[in-house]
């Protein structure tokens, strides 16, 4: 099963890919994730881009396409993957369809979680907020005014995405406003399990 999830920051990506990851027993691709471990070790694809994260801009397109490219080639995504943060441009999913055309590979299901945008800021911060209440370290980009930029990048580049898919007949949308477990409920609808 090869999933993309979209939606905006603060949708409920992370909290419904980990369920898929159960459900499923295959992996969330996460470049934020990914890209939060390249920064921490300081390679340099971390220190190309944490400037750009920590502002909320999003990374070039060749820098997330190599680091996808490379990571479902890995044996653990042989029978599918749960791809969360990516494709966040056009160009990252018209990358994403070729990579996958190469080895015969298609998507099976594209999800958006579709949110009230005036929910998102609240959401972060209270994200941030459990974090800190739980010992943790908060995000750098989880501060209002890169989370603005965020939205911004969101609305300019990643909801194009959502046209792309749709336009191809392969997007479904789910209510990401509901409680998490009605929201898995639709999602499981949505790959027909
Ligand atoms: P996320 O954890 O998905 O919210 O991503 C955190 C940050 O990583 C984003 O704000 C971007 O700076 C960067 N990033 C993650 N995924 C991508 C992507 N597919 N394309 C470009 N930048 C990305």
């Amino acid at each position: 099963m090869k999933i993309v999830l979209l939606g905006p920051p603060g949708a409920g990506k992370g909290t419904q890919s980990a369920r898929l990851v159960a459900k499923y027993g295959i992996p969330q691709l996460s470049t934020g994730d990914m890209l939060r471990a390249a920064v921490a070790a300081g390679t340099p694809i971390g220190l190309k881009a944490k400037a750009l994260m920590d502002a909320g801009a999003l990374v070039p397109d060749e820098v997330v396409v190599g680091i996808i490219g490379q990571r479902i080639e890995e044996p653990d995504a042989a029978n599918g993957f749960i791809l969360d943060g990516f494709p966040r441009t056009v160009a990252q999913a018209d990358a994403l369809d070729a990579m996958l055309a190469k080895n015969g590979h298609s998507l099976d299901a594209v999800i958006e979680l579709v949110v009230d945008e005036n929910a998102l800021l609240s959401r972060m911060q209270k994200r941030a907020d459990d974090t800190r209440a739980a010992g943790g370290e908060v995000r750098a980009d989880d501060n209002p005014e890169a989370f603005k930029t965020r939205l911004d990048a969101y609305r300019a580049q990643t909801a194009p995405v959502s046209t792309y898919y749709a336009d191809k007949g392969e997007l479904s949308q789910v209510d990401g406003m509901q409680h998490p477990d009605v929201v898995s409920a639709a999602i499981a609808k949505a790959l027909g399990a």
